[in-house]
């Protein structure tokens, strides 16, 4: 798929204030620092797209960008911030629960790792929960230009057989680096082909 266009269209927390819109959704989460804000400008060839909507204040809410005039990718919070006091979290669960709870365009969501991470229980328990409610989501293993091949395979290898302990079937994968855009062509063709069908 090539990008065209992507428009940044509103932030906020609340789902009942996203777009009113039959547009297909692809959404973005994963833990602060993974990735995230790096990808979708990777994603889209934006220098800056992601971090329009990451000026201070903004970095908790639902993030919805416009693509070439007939998806939205949107940009989740990160979650599992050190800082943050109990009540935000509880703030931040709910509203991002009611995100996909509701969100009927939802169509797939991409949960963000650090390819050079062990499993992270905060992770494990997301993706637990996203199969517990049936909401489909794939994983995208970033950063892979810090890990030499070998290793990047043998991580790869250990957090599926982490999956595995508690998942049938494993979901579909991405290994992505925003620093040389591998993985761009991969996610891009697979919102496309979604798109199609
Ligand atoms: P976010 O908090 O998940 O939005 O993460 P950012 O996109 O802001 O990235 C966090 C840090 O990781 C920044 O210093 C980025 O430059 C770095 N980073 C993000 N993606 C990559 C990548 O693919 N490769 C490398 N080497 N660094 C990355």
């Amino acid at each position: 798929m090539k990008i065209k266009t992507s428009t940044f269209v509103v932030s906020n927390s609340d789902v009942a204030k996203c777009p009113v819109s039959h547009l297909p959704e692809y959404a973005f989460i994963g833990r602060s620092n993974v990735g995230k804000s790096s990808l979708i400008n990777m994603l889209t060839g934006r220098k800056n797209l992601a971090k329009v909507s990451g000026k201070p204040g903004k970095t908790r809410l639902i993030n919805h960008f416009l693509i070439n005039d007939n998806w939205h990718l949107v940009d989740l919070p990160g979650y599992g911030y050190a800082k943050v006091s109990k009540q935000e979290k509880k703030t931040f669960q709910k509203y991002i629960t009611a995100y996909f709870e509701k969100r009927q365009q939802l169509v797939n969501t991409f949960i963000l790792v650090d390819c050079r991470h062990e499993p992270q229980p905060i992770d494990l328990e997301f993706l637990e929960w996203m199969g517990t409610n049936a909401i489909p989501f794939s994983i995208v293993f970033t950063k892979a230009d810090k890990l030499k091949p070998e290793a990047l395979d043998r991580n790869i290898a250990a957090y599926k057989a982490k999956l595995m302990e508690t998942w049938v079937e494993l979901p579909p994968y991405f290994i992505t680096s925003s620093s040389n855009k591998t993985g761009r062509d991969e996610i891009l063709n697979y919102i496309q082909s979604i798109n199609d069908t």
